[in-house]
């Protein structure tokens, strides 16, 4: 995200920074409607950067009311592919936007190594969340075994490739893609700035080739242990535009540290 206008956080590229506190399985309706608070108030009066937090799905309906008219966005962190229907235990995207949510996570690796999902789940539930008015905050990222097999480029265009597949490109316009490797998920192992600019440059001209009115715009972000201490020579990087955030967006502090350190002027 070089080349930065020296008068506001935005860069030349026209590309807000973005940052998304994913919280995962953890959380309370209250101490999620606090920890809201608490980001909301951080962030305050921060200017040109978007931020969003994904809580549980129960917590969403009563951190959206928390967060209403403010600059705190609300996204969930997995969907449903179908608007309706008999599907026991699935929740609809139409239903996270009822609920306040603007984004959703799809294709998190916690999901596709957890839970089995596939490449075309994935495709199904962005597509989805599209028709309910989302944003998709789309997951790709590689193993340490594909990694070390020299396979990264080859797994994450497979995954992008699928995830994009039958999209308009009005469509593209409204994703985000998260570049997150698996190696770097809650380990705290982090991929240097070099290794993720290799791999958020490589979607970029990936998306180009396919979509290329749409890709110079795309917001790419990493994720994978981000801390305070290290957003700032990730987002120095040219194609790095935000971070998706777990375990440090699980405390205010931290989280809205990432977002200011992330999204200031350098
Ligand atoms: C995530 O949950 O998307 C994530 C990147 O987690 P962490 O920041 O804890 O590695």
């Amino acid at each position: 995200m070089a080349a930065q206008d020296p008068t506001t956080s935005t860069t030349t590229t026209g590309r807000r920074p973005f940052f998304c506190g994913n919280w995962k399985l953890f959380g309370t309706l209250a101490e999620s409607t606090t920890l809201a608070t608490e980001v909301r108030n951080g962030v305050a009066t921060l200017r040109d950067v978007d931020v969003a937090v994904a809580p549980s799905f129960t917590a969403i309906h009563a951190v959206a009311k928390r967060l209403e008219d403010g600059p705190v966005a609300v996204a969930a962190q997995d969907c449903f592919w179908e608007d309706k229907g008999a599907f026991t235990g699935e929740v609809a995207p139409g239903q996270l936007a009822d609920a306040g949510c603007r984004y959703v996570i799809v294709g998190h690796s916690e999901r596709r190594q957890l839970m089995g999902e596939l490449d075309a789940a994935v495709n199904l539930k962005a597509r989805a969340a599209l028709r309910a008015g989302l944003q998709p905050i789309v997951c790709v990222g590689e193993t340490l075994a594909e990694r070390d097999a020299g396979e990264t480029l080859g797994r994450v265009q497979a995954q992008l490739d699928a995830a994009l597949a039958g999209m308009a490109p009005a469509d593209v316009a409204r994703c985000l893609i998260a570049y997150e490797p698996v190696w770097a998920i809650g380990t705290g192992r982090n991929a240097t700035p070099a290794q993720a600019e290799e791999v958020h440059r490589f979607i970029r001209a990936r998306v180009a080739a396919q979509f290329p009115g749409e890709a110079a715009a795309l917001r790419i972000l990493y994720g994978g242990s981000v801390k305070p201490d290290n957003i700032r020579a990730l987002m120095a990087e040219d194609d790095v535009d935000g971070g998706l955030v777990g375990g440090a967006s699980l405390t205010a502090e931290s989280f809205v540290r990432i977002v200011k350190e992330g999204s200031r002027p350098w």
